[in-house]
């Protein structure tokens, strides 16, 4: 797989979490400043990694180690300016597989914590403990975890190989992409491939293969990609999420991506990925 954010985990090292123990040892740490979704960089293309001593006071979390390094976070209300900040959406293509891992686990802890300051159960303020990992309730001791919120996306084909595309109605004429949906409580991840496909354009869909994720900390999804067979072929657009939807062969994507008349999603999405795995051959330029 090539797509962006695969293949280049980081070690977590989770028995450093607890009690700072990350911390504690004699080793240089490379510091990562978050605020939001956005990241300290270099000249705004590459991550920018700062000592313990020169980071900014903030909320630590500790993301692991690779080649024998230590990586953490600090997340912070605003990134100063000094530091560059941009989106990690932005951010993305040009950051190295190995950068993108250590980036999207901090950045979708840093949007968790954000957001879920206070006990889901009796409403106290929470405090950050397992080196960022987790927020305990010294109230009523209620544990709370990072939630990952799974999608599913997928490339659905016709009996000819087509594949089908839909445009949102707030994307402009001519942009594409593969389907895509939540999961639902007590559902299946083929269920979902079903059921999102029929909602959305009227498919009935068949097989259901699954190829691959992505962790995509947008706030918090992880885009759990497939192959599926339609067994119908009439497109019924729900007007609410999709705007339109077609069938394409292999050899309308070639033309129109060449032409423009298609734009498609970026090369680091799973979207792009799974429709380039289809395709097996030259799809050009993107909407990005
Ligand atoms: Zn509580």
């Amino acid at each position: 797989m090539d797509y962006a954010f695969d293949h280049a985990q980081h070690d977590r090292a989770a028995h450093l979490r607890k009690d700072d123990a990350w911390r504690a040892a004699d080793v240089d740490t490379r510091v990562l400043v978050i605020g939001g979704e956005h990241v300290a960089t270099v000249g705004g293309q590459g991550l920018r990694w700062v000592t313990m001593s020169e980071a900014p006071e903030g909320d630590w979390i500790f993301l692991g180690i690779k080649h024998d390094v230590r990586y953490a976070a600090v997340v912070v209300q605003t990134v100063a300016p000094e530091l560059e900040p941009v989106s990690l959406r932005v951010l993305g293509p040009s950051i190295t597989p190995d950068e993108a891992s250590l980036a999207v686990h901090a950045v979708g802890i840093a949007r968790w914590h954000q957001i879920h300051r206070h006990c889901a159960r009796c409403g106290s303020v929470t405090n950050i403990v397992e080196a960022g990992h987790q927020r305990l309730c010294p109230v009523c001791g209620a544990h709370h975890f990072p939630r990952t919120d799974p999608a599913v996306i997928m490339l659905i084909t016709d009996d000819q190989d087509r594949a089908v595309l839909g445009r949102q109605p707030s994307w402009p004429e001519g942009r594409f992409s593969t389907l895509a949906g939540f999961v639902e409580p007590g559902e299946t991840l083929d269920d979902a491939v079903r059921r999102e496909v029929m909602e959305e354009v009227g498919l009935q869909v068949g097989e259901v293969e699954y190829a691959g994720s992505q962790p995509w900390p947008f706030p918090s999804s992880l885009m759990l990609g497939f192959f599926g067979k339609a067994l119908t072929s009439d497109i019924t657009v729900d007007q609410d999420e999709i705007a339109e939807a077609h069938w394409f062969t292999r050899e309308e994507v070639t033309e129109m991506t060449a032409s423009s008349e298609l734009l498609l999603p970026p090369n680091v999405s799973i979207s792009r990925w799974l429709l380039q795995q289809w395709h097996g051959g030259t799809i050009h330029g993107t909407w990005a």
